[in-house]
């Protein structure tokens, strides 16, 4: 491929529109919001009255100080705002403004006050929607109460966080709310270098069986085109096609536009920053070379970790979009990890392919897929090489299998059981560790098999085993109280004359993770 120049010696800042993402409680309503702006301000002869669901998209409305100019906003929309937390989770700052979205009849809630946690972590500004304002029961001078005690002080009680009250289900203060994060964006002063190489963030990322590896990124700094090589932090690609969120197809896209592109050579997680770099051989060197600094350093530090009494259990995880993977990879690192280490090779979307079976063999590891199956040839060589594969539809169930699979290497619980006492009478023959012995039973049952503890007053001095039970010269398979018996042991200490052997059972109890 032909090299491209990218130009980015002049510098041209241009303002851009805000970034806006929508956090609180569920239930509280970020989708009903979400859904009516779209509903409302995406113009339905723009979209063909469908708009399709990208993970963010763009809004255009009157500026707040003219009616002729026209202002644009971005709102990241993510199933579950996965991605939100993704990001969050990778460090990513990919919104501007947060809308904190409180139901007025609910008040704050712990997913409120987490979200609050990661604002001011952010350092994001902030606008609160009281939303839900139509219902009688909205109580909202009690919430804004609640909120100054999570210190989110709103300007109605003097602080500097804008409030505004909402109702998704009337539109009441929509508009209101739409103003304010225009009024906020312009106190922040947003803009970008347009001639800077482009760079972003991946929102959503999904491997289409017909497309490929299918990505919405935000164009943070610069202007995306097509054709533009791209390196994210995992894979790379070129550009084959870039659409918007209303799947017009377009060759290139400014700051704070999302797109949705076709072209990476794998599914890239969401949460990855990327960059556009002057050819696609960069592009891959980029990734190469950060892959080879960070597997050693990351498998060093896993290998250093590990204590003799732990024991690894690896695995290689895919999945069907990389918001579940997310999902499925935390809740297994959740999993209390003392004993055994469940070691994630690999997490990726995708078919589970003939590169994951080999892994899978050089590394003894099983492969675990959700929503996603093995293609034929990797199907073939997994049952060549008896590699196990399980697959779930459901992410419960799915960590529940791992979690099952990890345990069987937990030690069992050994439960001992003592059965009886045997009174040591005499000596026949010792012949290395075995002897041949006789004694009387004082308690209980001894058994052939059976295992004991060696009593010399009243110390235990070690343990044995019962390797054949005779009674009158008969072999038996156990003798009860208060008869003679001869046997033959196999013990770490040589018994004497006298000992008392405390013959127990062993049960082992199977443990779970
Ligand atoms: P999310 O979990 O925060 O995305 O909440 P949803 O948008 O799914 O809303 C949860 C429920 O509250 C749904 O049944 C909505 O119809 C309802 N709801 C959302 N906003 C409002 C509102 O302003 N007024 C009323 N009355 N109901 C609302």
């Amino acid at each position: 491929m032909e090299a491209k120049t990218i130009n980015s010696s002049k510098k041209e800042e241009q303002p851009r529109p805000p970034v806006v993402v929508i956090l609180g409680h569920v239930d509280h309503g970020k989708t009903s919001i979400l859904d009516y702006i779209r509903k409302t301000k995406v113009a339905e002869k723009e979209s063909g009255g469908i708009t399709q669901h990208i993970g963010a998209y763009q809004i255009e409305i009157p500026s707040p100080n003219s009616q002729q100019d026209k202002k644009k906003i971005t709102f990241i929309d993510t199933p579950g705002h996965e991605a939100f937390s993704a990001m969050r989770s990778r460090g990513a700052k990919v919104a501007d403004i947060a809308v904190l979205v409180v139901a007025a009849d609910d008040g704050v809630k712990p997913q409120t006050k987490e979200a609050i946690k990661h604002i001011l972590h952010l350092n994001l500004p902030l606008i609160v929607a009281l939303n839900k304002i139509d219902k009688p029961t909205a109580l909202p001078d009690k919430v804004k109460k609640e909120l100054a005690e999570n210190g989110i002080l709103v300007e109605p009680l003097g602080g500097q966080v804008p409030l505004v009250l909402t109702s998704a289900k009337t539109g009441l203060g929509i508009d209101e709310l739409l103003e304010m994060i225009l009024l906020v964006a312009e106190m922040e002063n947003l803009s970008n270098d347009i001639n800077k190489p482009a760079s972003g963030v991946i929102i959503e990322s999904r491997l289409d069986p017909k497309k490929g590896a299918v990505a919405t990124l935000l164009v943070k700094e610069g202007v995306l085109k097509i054709k533009d090589c791209l390196a994210a932090e995992s894979t790379f690609g070129v550009i084959k096609s870039m659409e918007n969120f209303l799947g017009q197809q377009i060759e290139e896209a400014f700051p704070a536009t999302p797109v949705l592109i076709i072209g990476f050579n794998e599914v890239p997680p969401v949460g990855e920053e990327w960059q556009v770099m002057p050819s696609l051989e960069e592009a891959r060197q980029k990734v190469m070379a950060k892959a080879a600094l960070e597997k050693p350093k990351r498998e060093m530090a896993e290998i250093l970790d590990i204590n003799p009494e732990q024991k690894v259990f690896n695995i290689i995880l895919k999945a069907d979009v990389s918001g579940s993977l997310e999902a499925i990879y935390e809740t297994l690192k959740s999993i209390p990890q003392d004993e055994v280490i469940i070691r994630i090779l690999k997490a990726e979307v995708g078919e589970i392919n003939e590169n994951d079976i080999k892994l899978a063999e050089a590394a003894k590891a099983r492969i675990y897929g959700f929503r996603t199956k093995a293609q034929n040839l990797a199907e073939k060589l997994a049952e060549r090489k008896n590699i196990k594969i399980k697959t779930s539809p459901i992410i419960y169930e799915l960590v529940q299998i791992v979690r099952h699979d990890a345990s069987l290497l937990l030690n069992p619980q050994i439960n001992r059981q003592k059965i009886g006492k045997v009174k040591i009478l005499a000596i026949f023959k010792t012949e290395g560790k075995k002897q041949i012995i006789g004694g009387r039973v004082l308690s209980g049952q001894i058994i052939r098999q059976g295992l004991f503890e060696i009593i010399r007053q009243e110390e235990k001095l070690g343990e044995g085993k019962i390797l054949q039970l005779q009674q009158n010269k008969q072999p038996v398979i156990s003798v009860g109280k208060d008869k003679e018996c001869g046997l033959q042991i196999e013990s770490e200490v040589l018994v004497d004359k006298n000992d008392i052997l405390e013959i127990f059972q062993e049960e082992k109890i199977k443990r779970n993770l």
